[in-house]
């Protein structure tokens, strides 16, 4: 099973991640837990990000399609994978594409995950409190909500327009989201 899971900032993308990795049996890779892990270890890959993530801009194509290619030539991406935060710019989903097309494989779904945008601000301000991410203030806040907006809600159409996008609403409790979330995806894998 290969899926991704887009949302803007503080959709719970991360924590549906996790749930839907699991229920399919594949790794959930974060691009941005894998950038989080390099920033704290002082890697010359965070030395190189740090300031960019801060800033609430997006890490430069060419660095962020290196880390996933080498993340998914590791063993326990043979069943598959969900992708958490990648693709996010067009240029990711044109590498995504050829890389799978290139080993005849393709995407079983595309979850897109949404919430009314001043409930993200809310959730993220609520998050910043909770666990302290550099990038939780609220200028970086809006800064990623316009880089969401403008560079990443694009992608929708591409996959819309493949027949692999399947809507979630991200509103209500873990719990709910979640199961409306293995609702639908299931019912797009078996359709
Ligand atoms: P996330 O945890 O997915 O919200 O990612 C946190 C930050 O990591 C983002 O705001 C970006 O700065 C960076 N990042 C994560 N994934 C990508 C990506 N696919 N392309 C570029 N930057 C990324």
């Amino acid at each position: 099973m290969r899926l991704l899971i887009m949302g803007a900032p503080g959709a719970g993308k991360g924590t549906q991640a996790t749930a839907l990795a699991e229920h399919y049996g594949v790794p959930a890779i974060s691009t941005g837990d894998i950038f989080r892990f390099n920033i704290k270890n002082e890697t010359s890959l965070g030395l190189k990000v740090k300031a960019i993530i801060d800033a609430g801009e997006y890490v430069p194509d060419d660095v962020t399609e290196e880390i996933v290619a080498a993340r998914l030539e590791e063993p326990d991406c043979e069943p598959g994978f969900l992708l958490d935060g990648f693709p996010r710019t067009m240029h990711q989903v044109h590498f995504l594409d050829r890389y799978l097309s290139e080993r005849g494989q393709g995407l079983d779904a595309v979850v897109s995950l949404h919430v009314d945008p001043e409930a993200l601000v809310q959730r993220l301000l609520k998050r910043a409190e909770l666990e302290g991410r550099a990038d939780d203030n609220a200028d970086t806040i809006r800064r990623r909500m316009e880089v969401y907006a403008g560079q990443t809600a694009p992608l929708l159409f591409h996959y819309e327009n493949k027949g692999s996008l399947v809507d979630v609403d991200g509103t209500g409790t873990v719990d709910e989201v979640r199961e409306r979330m293995f609702a639908a995806v299931d019912a797009h894998v078996a359709s």
